[in-house]
């Protein structure tokens, strides 16, 4: 059984003592391969060279979360374009749109998120969307960005909107990833919603160090835990873990265009 952990931060300093033994425990566990997904300038080059370290196992992708817009210089986005075009690189983001936390004024926040928009479009390469709290911005950007170029390449990260959005994200091109949440006891409504996705559109991610599934919940999370996430989903789904491992692998190694491991 083959798994792919979506959605990482392994750059945190949470693994600064242990990334070896970390990789080494999800290769174990049958987590071939794993995204480090960057937020900002300092972390975005983190990531690429983690991928440069660990080719094969580690790919990055690049942005400016949405949180950290405020904060990033004024010639961190041109840094974010140059990089995208490393072959190393996979993917664009994180980004999005955030109400949760007040960090980056909204305005800016959009600003941001079209330029994630566009660049994906630019190197075809899938983009990392985050989205706390602004359901209703989200969509009416991506309508836009759909309504002028067409189906959009990318990832609802860490899903946990309502079936309706799902929906609409799907109906845009835009595939659907699970974290830790989904395993959660208060998290019925997320089982509910992920059985209107179809097989084809799913992705699981630890978004780790943070939010780890049970039964590792509380602990610092790490990418041999995705396999929580997939035996809960394939629970919600009513199939096998190896059948949900072979279906979101296939989805991810398609979405970000990975190589087959060695
Ligand atoms: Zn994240």
């Amino acid at each position: 059984v083959e798994w792919i952990d979506t959605h990482t931060h392994l750059f945190d300093k949470q693994f600064r003592q242990d990334l070896p033994a970390v990789l080494q425990r999800a290769s174990e566990t049958g987590v071939r391969q794993i995204l480090a997904v960057g937020i900002d300038h300092p972390s975005n080059l983190a990531c690429v060279d983690l991928a440069r370290s660990y080719p094969q196992q580690l790919f990055a992708t690049v942005g400016i979360q949405p949180n950290h817009v405020a904060e990033c210089a004024a010639t961190d986005w041109d840094e974010v374009v140059k990089l995208a075009q490393l072959p190393e690189v996979v993917g664009i983001g994180e980004t999005g749109l955030d109400r949760y936390w007040d960090r980056t004024p909204f305005p800016q926040q959009e600003d941001f998120f079209a330029r994630h928009l566009t660049l994906s479009r630019q190197t075809q390469k899938a983009l990392v969307i985050h989205t706390r709290e602004c359901d209703a911005d989200i969509l009416r950007m991506l309508r836009e960005d759909f309504a002028k170029h067409g189906p959009i390449l990318g990832v609802m990260h860490s899903f946990c909107s309502n079936a309706e959005v799902a929906k609409e994200c799907l109906e845009m091109g835009l595939d659907i990833s699970l974290a830790g949440m989904l395993t959660y006891k208060s998290a019925e409504d997320i089982r509910q919603m992920v059985k209107s996705v179809p097989l084809n559109r799913l992705l699981v991610e630890t978004d780790c160090p943070y939010l780890a599934p049970v039964p590792q919940r509380g602990k610092r999370n790490e990418p041999s835990f995705v396999v929580h996430t997939g035996a809960c989903l394939a629970e919600c789904m009513g199939i096998s873990r190896a059948e949900i491992a072979k279906h979101t692998t296939a989805n991810a190694r398609r979405l970000f265009k990975l190589p087959e491991p060695v």
